[in-house]
């Protein structure tokens, strides 16, 4: 069957941030936009690949070896980072990076590894694989009213396999939740709304220009559907806004933002600061992450753009990442099989 396979990132159990209740949420990989702050780096690209979990290497060069397109570079002296407490011992001043521009995914250097310092994000799996997984949490979903939540990535980047997902969810007498950007064509957006109860929709930035600058892409497509959706009494729809630092906080994106969503008539709003970990994963995909990674969004800051959204009429719900000490050991990096994942 055609929609029968998608690439999965990670199946999350017990999440309690991705729509109402305790959620089982289901990364699918591949994203159309490209935010200079996405938390889930390693799901935006569309096909399973390989990534360099550096708190686990010993240096032992055997993947370079094994490598058949001398894709492994060795840098000297690699920076460290505010989170690294209890790594710099194993790193020394030397580490090896995938050069991705030579890469060919062939995942030899992963079996190479004897470390678990090579990790494959992205599997292919089937919707009768995935919708197992899913119903093992059935009981809490009963008790929390929760579901199934889909996101990534941009889970309508795999249009079919996330309605047949969906489908699938239905006929188990599953809820389910899209976490989406909008940012795609209505006529497959409205397929796989037909089996949706929650939208969790992403408002990156009101103004078209610093959209394009931080995104990729413009944000025309993006309102335009959530005008539509919002029409649909079949689907409850939660806002979720990314609150990053000179990106999208000045008080005229965030007014801006809350007379927008107060003129659809939607009341609850998801308030997320940027998470002081988001840079960690970027890391492990080897690419530069334009934030300060290890430091918090400031409370202060947070709180103002909270009061300005409810002056808007708006139930704004904080999603808060404030982490003040002991960062090592609540990183998301201390397990190698499963890369970090939440956020927007
Ligand atoms: S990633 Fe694994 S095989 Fe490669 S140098 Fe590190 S420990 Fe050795
Ligand atoms: S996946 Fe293959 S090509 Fe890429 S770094 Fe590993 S061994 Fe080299």
């Amino acid at each position: 069957m055609k929609n029968d396979f998608g690439i999965v990132t990670n199946i999350q159990q017990f999440a309690a941030n991705d729509g109402p209740g305790i959620r089982t949420t289901v990364f699918l990989k591949g994203c159309l936009l490209n935010c200079k702050w996405c938390h889930n780096p390693e799901g935006v690209r569309h096909f399973p690949e390989v990534f360099h979990f550096w708190p686990n290497c010993i240096n032992c060069g055997n993947c370079a070896a094994a490598c058949p397109t001398d894709a492994m570079t060795e840098i000297k002296n690699p920076p460290t980072y505010p989170d690294q407490k209890g790594w710099k011992g194993k790193l020394g001043s030397k580490i090896i990076q995938i050069n991705k521009e030579k890469c060919i995914n062939c995942f030899q250097c992963v079996d190479a590894c004897d470390f678990d310092a090579l990790v494959v994000s992205g599997k292919f799996m089937t919707v009768d694989e995935v919708i197992t997984e899913v119903e093992k949490d059935i009981p809490f979903y009963k008790e929390s009213g929760g579901g199934l939540t889909l996101s990534g990535g941009e889970p309508t980047a795999q249009p079919e396999f996330a309605l047949a997902l969906f489908k699938a969810a239905k006929e188990k007498g599953i809820n389910t939740a899209l976490d989406t950007s909008g940012f795609q064509s209505w006529s497959l957006l409205e397929k796989i709304l037909d089996y949706t109860d929650y939208v969790l929709y992403d408002l990156k930035h009101l103004d078209r220009n610093q959209h394009i600058a931080f995104t990729g892409v413009p944000n025309d497509l993006i309102l335009e559907n959530l005008k539509k959706i919002v029409l649909r009494e079949d689907v409850t729809t939660y806002i979720r806004l990314p609150l990053l630092p000179g990106v999208n906080d000045s008080e005229e994106n965030i007014r801006a933002t809350g007379a927008f969503i107060q003129s659809l008539g939607l009341k609850t709003v998801y308030l997320l600061p940027a998470h002081p970990f988001a840079g960690q994963s970027y890391r492990l995909v080897g690419i530069d992450y334009p934030f300060p990674i290890g430091e918090s969004y400031p409370e202060e800051k947070a709180t103002v753009a909270k009061t300005i959204l409810e002056s808007y009429g708006l139930d704004v719900k904080m999603w808060i990442a404030w982490v003040e000490d002991n960062i090592s050991d609540k990183s998301p990096l201390k397990e190698p099989a499963v890369l970090p994942t939440t956020g927007t």
